[in-house]
């Protein structure tokens, strides 16, 4: 039996939170306009059907924006909430399937969601550039196949780059959150 039939961990989370998760995590530094750049922002109501999602308006270019424009998280159906778990589970190395059992959504619309949380959080903002000193976490080197597939798929299998990203993302939402959260 899946843990959602016991509890329903998405209605347990604080949207409010979740947003707030979402701005300190793309703005550590204070809201920037996604076109122009410019700090020169304010607060412009929140969004009609979702209440902690904040607006904002440029004073500098006029342009809108809100807390989701210009991260993959915008324009979908699932609440952010549904991100945010998946995201986390993701951390978890759960696969597809088991992700989709625990929120009650299909396995293809799990897939979408976790090709696209690969892929980055923030499709359009810049690349981040190392400089200096540069410490890299683990590295997987896979010698050989014979005897031992399971090995092979889970160190060094096709997406295993883009899981190691998605698993450094989540778990710097889940130190994001702890900060947030405490
Ligand atoms: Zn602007």
């Amino acid at each position: 039996m899946p843990a959602s039939d016991l509890v329903n961990l998405s209605g347990l989370m604080d949207d409010a939170k979740c947003f707030a998760l979402v701005r300190q995590h793309r703005w550590p530094e204070g809201v920037g306009c996604p076109g122009c750049g410019s700090p020169s922002v304010i607060r412009d109501g929140c969004d009609d059907t979702q209440p902690h999602r904040q607006r904002y308006r440029c004073k500098a270019c006029a342009s809108r924006f809100d807390d989701l424009t210009g991260t993959v998280l915008a324009g979908h159906h699932q609440p952010l909430r549904v991100w945010v778990l998946c995201l986390y589970f993701m951390g978890l190395n759960l696969s597809n399937r088991q992700i989709a059992g625990e929120l009650g959504l299909a396995v293809s619309d799990v897939q979408a969601m976790t090709e696209q949380l690969r892929r980055g959080l923030a499709a359009k903002m810049p690349a981040v550039e190392l400089t200096g000193e540069v410490e890299i976490d683990e590295v997987y080197v896979v010698a050989g196949h014979k005897g031992q597939p399971e090995e092979v798929a889970k160190r060094g299998g096709s997406d295993g780059a883009a899981g190691w990203q998605a698993r450094r993302d989540a778990a710097r939402w889940r130190k994001t959150s702890r900060q947030s959260l405490a």
